[in-house]
């Protein structure tokens, strides 16, 4: 038996909103379309597959597509104005000798390859399967109210649960059957699955066992939920930062946001806040986003004399945008003088302002190098850092 694999990636992912196609979000390093044909091109199962995408990216090539491995033919095809147009022309490019054909929509990045094999084996055995789940919540029928300006709708019925299935892809189908089903939808039959089409084809149509994780990708907290989960226990990511600058007479000493009065201070290029600096590099270590000298290069002009608290606020920002946020961080600062210790009040103050998190969820101490070494001799400042992120939606992100 041959199996081929439309995915359906033909939306624009408007409810999204932002500025790329939804297909192309990122979860855990890898876009949604990366997640969802990657599935199928593991599958054991699946001999070939085509990609429906939205005609401006189906005429240039994916980077998401080129970086997997395609040990199968992969095909992409441009979609149509809705859903169903899109899988017509999927189905136009599978090649004639599959039996089986599978239809899965992109926007479920987490199917697995389990649930592609039994939806296909009953395809192959009764014609179509869908993936299904039984409902567990009470599901009500309801309606606009008839008198005009009340938003909330009316319950009309209570149907029972016990015959409810909420249907997921992948939906598989012998080839003549989605051939009818997709003919009926040429003629004008409009239907949000091919299932459907197949049901008013006259053909009787099964349904496996679907898959909690196979979640759809619809909402921005959908896509918050399905970042989380892929970052493993809590979604809990752990930053390192280190950073030395040499002290010179002359300068002064900025750490944590704060001038210290001491008669030198840290050379450098900006205002060598050490404690920033290795601070900046722990959050963005911690969001895998690079390091302070890549999004701020010395070389640049822009940053010449930049405060290094608005260089932290910046990439406090940066991780912001790919869903994290600040649960703690922790810092010891190497110094042989001045004593740090009257100071650190204030630059916890400085530090939980820039990064607005609550004072509490900053530690910084200070050491001396005990009188040898580059710190204990005087002539080196040395930090380390280390900062706690957690995707947005973890048990363990901040309330604010
Ligand atoms: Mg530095």
């Amino acid at each position: 038996m041959r199996v081929a694999a439309i995915i359906a990636a033909g939306g624009k992912g408007a409810r999204l909103g932002g500025d790329r196609p939804k297909q192309l979000l990122d979860i855990g390093g890898r876009t949604i379309l990366e997640h969802s044909v990657g599935a199928f091109l593991r599958s054991s199962r699946v001999d070939e597959l085509v990609v429906v995408l939205p005609r401006e990216l189906a005429s240039r090539p994916i980077e998401a597509l080129v970086r997997l491995d395609v040990g199968k033919p992969l095909r992409v095809v441009a979609g149509g104005p809705r859903r169903q147009d899109s899988v017509a022309r999927g189905f136009d490019a599978v090649g004639p000798e599959s039996d089986v054909i599978v239809v899965h929509d992109a926007a479920r990045p987490f199917v697995s390859e389990a649930l592609i094999a039994r939806t296909i084996d009953a395809a192959a055995r009764f014609g179509a399967a869908v993936a299904a789940l039984p409902a567990s919540d009470t599901v009500k029928q309801a309606a606009p109210d008839a008198h005009a300006g009340e938003e909330l709708p009316v319950v009309q019925s209570t149907l029972p649960r016990d015959t409810i299935y909420l249907a997921q892809t992948p939906q598989a189908f012998q080839r003549r059957v989605l051939a009818d089903a997709i003919a009926l939808g040429r003629r004008g039959v409009e239907a949000t699955d091919e299932a459907w089409l197949a049901e008013r084809a006259g053909h009787t149509v099964r349904l496996v066992p679907g898959d909690r994780q196979n979640v759809k990708i619809t909402t921005a907290e959908d896509l918050d939920v399905a970042r989380a989960s892929r970052l493993g226990p809590g979604g809990l990511r752990i930053g390192l930062g280190y950073d030395l600058h040499r002290l010179a007479a002359g300068r002064p000493l900025w750490l944590g946001g704060v001038r210290l009065p001491h008669p030198r201070g840290l050379m450098g290029h900006s205002d060598a806040d050490a404690v920033c600096h290795a601070l900046t590099d722990a959050i963005l270590g911690a969001a895998a986003a690079g390091d302070i000298g890549q999004h701020f290069p010395d070389t640049d002009p822009a940053w010449k004399d930049a405060s290094s608290v608005d260089l932290l606020k910046r990439a406090m920002r940066l991780v912001r945008s790919k869903g994290y946020q600040l649960v703690n961080v922790d810092i010891v600062v190497l110094a042989e003088q001045p004593v740090l210790a009257p100071h650190l009040p204030a630059m916890t103050a400085c530090l939980a302002g820039a990064l607005e998190i609550d004072p509490g969820a900053i530690g910084i101490k200070g050491k001396t190098g005990e009188g040898i070494g580059e710190v204990g001799r005087g002539e080196a400042i040395a930090v380390h850092a280390v900062a706690l992120l957690a995707a947005c939606n973890s048990p363990y992100q901040r309330r604010s």
